[in-house]
Formats: structure tokens, sequence, C-alpha cells
């Protein structure tokens, strides 16, 4: 997609540092590292998101990121990892082309990422009930 930063970053056509490339991945530090070695996982074709992303090509994100991320622990000195997805705006999704983050964690990093909340009465219950009904079984492999 011509006007899309990653894809451009894919092509080589703005400049990035690359950490992994294969047929359908590649890998590059963020710009704006949460924690140093803050990796992106993209798909080398133009997908918006996780659901316009074929299953096939979900899988190997998959199967490159288990493969980079002890790596990227090493190099970056890190315990853990969050792995991460903004999909969709109101997420946090800035750029249109899906992109995981690896971000390296140590203890104590004072990195939080989000604050739990609680159900009041009945709602677990009631949400549960709305997303079961609302699977579509037909996209199920
Ligand atoms: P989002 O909020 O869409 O999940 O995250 C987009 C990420 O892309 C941000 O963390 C941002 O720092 C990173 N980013 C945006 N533009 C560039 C760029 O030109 N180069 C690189 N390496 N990362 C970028
Ligand atoms: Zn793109």
């Amino acid at each position: 997609m011509d006007n899309c930063v990653f894809c451009k970053i894919i092509k080589g056509d703005i400049p990035s540092y690359k950490v992994y490339e294969d047929d359908t991945v590649c890998a590059f530090l963020d710009i704006m590292p949460v924690n140093k070695g803050h990796i992106l996982v993209v798909p080398r074709e133009h997908h918006e998101d996780i659901f316009s992303t074929p299953e096939e090509i979900l899988g190997k994100i998959m199967a490159a990121i288990k493969k980079i991320t002890p790596a990227v622990l090493k190099a970056s000195r890190a315990e853990g990892f969050n792995l991460l997805l903004n999909n969709g705006i109101a997420s946090g999704q800035i750029v249109e082309h899906l992109h995981f983050h690896i971000i390296p964690r140590v203890h104590n990093d004072r990195l939080k990422l989000w604050e739990g909340g609680a159900y009041e009465s009945g709602e677990a219950e009631e949400i549960q009930i709305a997303i079961r009904t609302n699977i579509d079984d037909s996209k199920a492999k």
C-alpha cells in the first residue's frame, strides 16, 4: 500500500533497523521504544488488522515471534516480555498495517500496561453469554 509507513519500511524506501526477515514476516526496532529492544513484527503483505489477515499468515507471524523473542531478550538483557497488539483506533492502533509489539521487560521497570477493574453482580455472566452467543462458529477451522 502506497502511503503505509510499514510497507515503505518493508520495501526499504524508508530506513529502519531490521532484525529479522523471511518470505512472510519482517521485524524491526520500534522508532519510539517503550523499553530498549522494543520490536515490531509485521506481515510483508499489507493487512490492516488481525481480522483481515489470513490465518496462515498469522500463524507464520506467531512462529516468527517465537523464533525472534529469545534473541531480543538476550540482546536487551530482559527477563520477560509483553506481546501486544493494538487492533483498531480505540485500542491505540495508529499504523493501519497489522503489527505485534514485542516489549522486553525487567523486574521493577515500572511499566504498567493496565489497571484491573471488577465486575458488578451479574455482569460477568451477562458478558459471558453475550460473547458465547456472538462467536461465529462458521469461521472456525
Ligand atoms: P500502534 O500504536 O499503531 O500499535 O504502534 C505503532 C508503532 O509504530 C509505534 O510504537 C511507533 O513508535 C511505531 N512507528 C511509527 N512510525 C514508525 C517508523 O517510521 N519507524 C519505526 N521503526 N517505527 C514506527
Ligand atoms: Zn502496509
